[in-house]
């Protein structure tokens, strides 16, 4: 059986069934996303709704996924009516909620509601933690090749985390490309280029960003909410790991990590990324606030390459970041 999902979640769950979890951002934007979008705009989805919505509507439709588990607090806005459309499709659907407060009961609860619908049990669940974290430590290892060492592009480092939400369907298939990954950029020459960048917000809908900034000697040694997914911290507890994640919760929750990362890795600037139409973007006006470093906001809104105008700001930018 295969699972859909909307955003990160306790996917130990449903490996620990035995089911096969998909992360349905991660199949739109590696996919014809452009047709997804028009598909469920055709379909009657309003023009000023986030593209990344429209995506895993209509990625739902044309796949074989079985169900959907929607994360319907601590995500998106729009995944209730996402859900609703899906499920008047016929397609099955399971809600997942972070508590906004971060209780860890209430979390608790929720982990113990999926294990029952999927009739697995916690035990085995924890055995599918401790065999996801051997991977998790990975990349971790793969972060710091690409902090420290400079080894590893920030495309690099943002697509092995930003897969991790799922394992890409299979956490053997997926260590072991990872292995042979790790080998060869441990072995490589440190790049080249004068300014360190963090990456804020969710993954960007644009498919060129991440090239146009190490054309201008620029790469991103920190990609926040990719980081996130992968879940770093390791945590003994299955409930504390999910506690430690910060997106579902507060903005001031993701502050209190950046302000670490930016002081370990050393950046220069951060790039605050802005989805068309997201909620989340009001989020940025207190990133924007209590970060005190160069401070940059870009919005993506249809899948593609960068436009022109958001190009010349960031090199502007970068510009003024050298002189
Ligand atoms: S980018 Fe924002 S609006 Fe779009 S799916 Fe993500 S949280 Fe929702």
């Amino acid at each position: 059986m295969i699972i859909g999902f909307t955003s990160s979640f306790p996917v130990e769950v449903i490996y620990a069934a035995g089911y096969k979890p998909v992360d349905l951002n991660n199949v739109f934007i590696t996919g014809n996303a452009k047709k997804y979008v028009e598909d469920a705009e055709f379909e009657g989805y309003p023009r000023n709704i986030c593209s990344w919505i429209k995506g895993m509507y209509s990625v739902v439709l044309s796949s074989d996924i079985d169900a959907v588990i929607g994360v319907v607090e601590g995500d998106c806005s729009n995944t209730h009516s996402l859900m609703s459309t899906l499920q008047d499709k016929g397609i099955k659907i399971i809600p997942f909620s972070f508590p906004y407060n971060r209780n860890k009961v209430e979390l608790e609860k929720e982990i113990k509601e999926l294990e029952d619908y999927f009739l697995v049990e916690h035990s085995k669940v924890l055995e599918m933690k401790e065999r996801l974290d051997q991977i998790r430590k990975k990349l971790v290892q793969l972060d710091k090749l690409t902090y420290m060492e400079n080894k590893v592009t920030g495309l690099e480092n943002h697509l092995w985390l930003v897969n991790s939400s799922d394992f890409n369907g299979g956490p053997n298939n997926f260590e072991n490309r990872l292995d042979e990954f790790i080998l060869e950029a441990e072995n490589r020459e440190p790049l080249k280029f004068n300014v360190r960048l963090g990456y804020l917000g969710v993954p960007p809908i644009i498919s060129d960003l991440y090239d146009f900034f190490l054309e201008n000697d620029a790469n991103v040694v920190f990609n926040e909410i990719q980081r996130q997914f992968a879940m770093p911290y390791l945590e003994e507890n299955l409930t504390d790991q999910y506690l430690k994640y910060t997106y579902p919760y507060s903005v001031f929750d993701r502050l209190e990590d950046i302000k670490v990362e930016i002081k370990k890795r050393k950046l220069n600037a951060v790039i605050s990324y802005s989805q068309s139409f997201c909620h989340r973007q009001i989020d940025n006006i207190l990133l924007k606030k209590y970060i005190d470093i160069p401070f940059l906001t870009i919005e993506g809104d249809q899948p593609g390459d960068l436009d022109a105008r958001t190009k010349l700001r960031i090199e502007s930018f970068l510009d003024m970041l050298r002189y």
